[in-house]
């Protein structure tokens, strides 16, 4: 079946934010008395938002964070973001070379994704077609921001493509009753990163840009 739509998950497939937001979450989060490191964030918060990295962590402290918990979080990743973030190595050219329609669907919040996506100059490639879990009550791995950015597209969901790099982000695509490829290509990868999005329910995973265009045109 051939696609009609190609949504991208941003961080970790468009840019390679991943392992800096970790350690600016790790560092956000330890001076505030819950001792992380950049790998456990990696492993739990992977593809999912703030509000819900905010719950989890409350839960556990048993206590509130400070309500400008975000606001720190958002200065911190953008003094980051700023110096060190890059696009996916080949991701522009992979983009331009397909001949379907595409969209971003992101955990991020919609001034995050066009901070990171002006930064590597991928945002006119998308430009108006961006949507955040901030537009839907449930974000990954509920299917609903898949769901409304295929409706906001007009495509069906047998028509489209999800590109997720996350656990969360994968099993809110098949939830969505989407055909999803797994990106396994990005610095916070480690060895095992693939096969557990295969498990998760990725039809298949990749780990160089470079290929998805032949991966698009072959349908699912
Ligand atoms: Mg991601």
């Amino acid at each position: 079946m051939p696609v009609d739509l190609v949504l991208f998950d941003c961080d970790g497939v468009l840019v390679d934010s991943e392992v800096l937001s970790a350690r600016v979450l790790a560092d956000e989060a330890t001076a505030l008395g819950y001792s992380l490191s950049p790998e456990d964030c990696l492993d739990r918060f992977t593809g999912i938002s703030m509000a819900a990295v905010r719950t989890m962590i409350e839960a556990d402290l048993g206590q509130p964070l400070p309500p400008d918990f975000e606001a720190r979080i958002r200065a911190a990743d953008q003094r980051a973001f700023a110096c060190q973030l890059r696009p996916i190595e080949g991701v522009e050219a992979a983009i331009r070379a397909l001949d379907c329609r595409r969209c971003v669907a992101s955990s991020g919040s919609p001034e995050k994704m066009r901070f990171t996506l002006g930064l590597t100059g991928l945002l006119p490639l998308f430009e108006p077609h961006l949507f955040s879990a901030s537009m839907v009550a449930r974000g990954k791995p509920a299917p609903d921001l898949f769901a409304y950015a295929a409706r906001q597209m007009r495509v069906p969901p047998a028509a489209c493509l999800v590109v997720e790099d996350s656990v969360a982000g994968v099993t809110a695509a098949v939830a969505a009753g989407m055909d999803v490829l797994g990106f396994a290509g990005g610095a916070h990868c480690r060895d095992g990163y693939a096969s557990m999005l295969r498990r998760a329910g990725a039809r298949m995973t990749f780990e160089r840009m470079a290929l998805l265009p032949a991966l698009v045109a072959q349908g699912r």
